[in-house]
């Protein structure tokens, strides 16, 4: 029920010639401050799935970067059963507003909940000691933390989702979710409005997530290479060349070996500009909206080709959707005339590899001439700044953190209403059809990127909670 996670341990000083040598003598000022008032506590980070999403995207960064600052920090998932990933994934839908399923989340839910929290504490107990930090990622994991406070644990809860405005379904969830919070520290949120009011703004952190610039995800890709790794894998024109070769975050030699699952009729032209969105197969990540803005605004009004990529749908074990909202958008594909299906592409990434699939992800926002991220509610949405940090220009919904990543119309493009397809298919449009502007834009999202969201602005807030925690 509880599995250690492994990771590579990162080395700090490869930051420097990114984040120059002001910023990296202050991360390593905190390093050593931390490293000292940790004196040998374990920071543990338990979530529930090490591949697919946002949180196990930063993980190996957050961690591998504390473990290369000589701290003892661990990564753990738990894993649960179906009916236990059923109610999580209500919880999810409904912090982010939305209904989900029709289903309670009453005293049997609790059950279901309590039962495998259960069955990870042991696991989990075993390999700590009174006095280290626990960080419990998002809904799946909370329910351990009252046994881990119960044995001397500091507790955090990271919770990634949540809404700036509260409906009858937030309430739900965070009346379900309010019986553990008693055995929590501390909170961290994305954005100081997802904090409930039921928890004291006195114990919450708002830490705004990052990325790493050096991982397979965001490393820097000259254009053949990004074109053999989408050639190869199916994303682009004929299927040619051999394995893409590539170097491992912990030094060794790999290639790219997997292909991606294609879902079209023939693959996208080198020559024609890639509209993209890369996102799980989630419904309020909007896969099936973005499809229809493209055929309805898009498509008709010039050139264009769109890709939908997300992970195979049956490698990401805490979310029980994803399989019937990839149908749904093959559904809605398969009943679009041939002439706008010929445009659109679903790509169903292989992620038995964490870094291959990355650098396929990788290629793809690098070649996309417009990166989507239409989502109907986000948490963050680590998406939008990795094609930032690639000096992509981003149309969005003007949802949760996507707004602490984009100043519209500078960094980006945030169209207000969600739902609206035309304006979301009007933007994408324009934006094609001006590659200067795209340029501009490109280039000032890029600058954002750097400035706000790398590693060491995030690892220095964490350094600060955990102080506090154990102060
Ligand atoms: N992602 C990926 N492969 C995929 C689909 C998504 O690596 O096939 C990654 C994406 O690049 C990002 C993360 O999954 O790093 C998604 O994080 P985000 O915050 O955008 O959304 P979440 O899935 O956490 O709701």
């Amino acid at each position: 029920m509880i599995s250690p996670v492994p990771f590579t341990s990162l080395d700090l000083a490869e930051l420097a010639p990114i984040i120059g040598a002001e910023r990296q003598a202050t991360l390593l000022e905190t390093a050593a401050a931390s490293r000292s008032a940790l004196d040998g506590r374990a920071v543990v980070h338990v979530n529930s799935t090490a591949t697919g999403g946002g949180v196990a995207e930063m993980l190996p960064t957050l961690l591998g970067y504390t473990a290369g600052a000589g701290i003892d920090a661990r990564w753990y998932v738990l894993s649960g059963t179906p009916p236990f990933f059923a109610l999580t994934k209500r919880l999810h839908n409904r912090l982010h507003g939305h209904q989900g399923d029709a289903g309670s989340l009453a005293e049997q839910e609790h059950s279901i909940y309590e039962e495998v929290a259960e069955q990870g504490t042991p696991g989990l107990l075993e390999a700590l000691k009174p006095g280290d930090i626990v960080v419990l990622h998002d809904p799946q994991t909370l329910g351990l933390a009252p046994a881990l406070r119960g044995n001397g644990i500091h507790v955090i809860w990271r919770c990634h989702i949540g809404v700036d405005e509260a409906n009858d379904a937030t309430a739900e969830a965070w009346g379900f979710l309010s019986r553990y919070f008693h055995a929590v520290n501390h909170f961290v949120f994305s954005r100081p409005q997802y904090r409930p009011s039921i928890i004291d703004e006195n114990l919450v952190t708002v830490i705004r997530p990052s990325l790493d610039p050096l991982s397979a995800k965001n490393i820097s890709m000259t254009g053949p290479d990004q074109t053999a790794i989408l050639r190869y894998t199916g994303l682009l024109g004929e299927p040619v060349g051999d394995p893409p070769s590539f170097v491992r975050r912990d030094g060794s030699n790999a290639s790219v070996e997997r292909r991606a699952q294609m879902i079209q009729l023939m693959a996208p032209p080198e020559d024609e500009p890639l509209v993209v969105q890369v996102s799980r197969w989630d419904k309020l990540k909007d896969m099936a909206g973005v499809m229809t803005a493209f055929a309805d605004y898009v498509a008709p009004t010039g050139n264009g080709h769109l890709v939908l990529a997300g992970p195979d749908v049956s490698s990401v074990t805490d979310d029980p959707e994803g399989a019937e909202e990839l149908a749904h958008c093959q559904h809605i594909w398969n009943e679009l005339p041939m002439e706008k299906r010929r445009r659109i592409h679903l790509a169903c990434l292989p992620t038995d590899d964490v870094e291959e699939n990355a650098l396929m992800v990788n290629a793809l926002q690098r070649h996309a001439a417009v990166v989507c991220q239409k989502s109907l509610a986000e948490g963050f949405g680590l998406t939008v700044v990795e094609a930032m940090w690639k000096g992509r220009p981003v149309v969005a919904s003007a949802v949760g953190g996507i707004r602490d990543q984009i100043d519209d119309g500078l960094s980006g493009s945030l169209i207000q209403d969600p739902t609206d397809l035309a304006a979301f298919g009007t933007v994408v449009r324009k934006v094609l059809d001006d590659p200067d502007r795209a340029g501009q834009i490109g280039a000032a999202a890029e600058y954002r990127a750097s400035t706000d969201f790398l590693p060491d602005r995030h690892l220095r807030q964490w350094a600060e909670v955990i102080g506090g925690a154990i102060s």
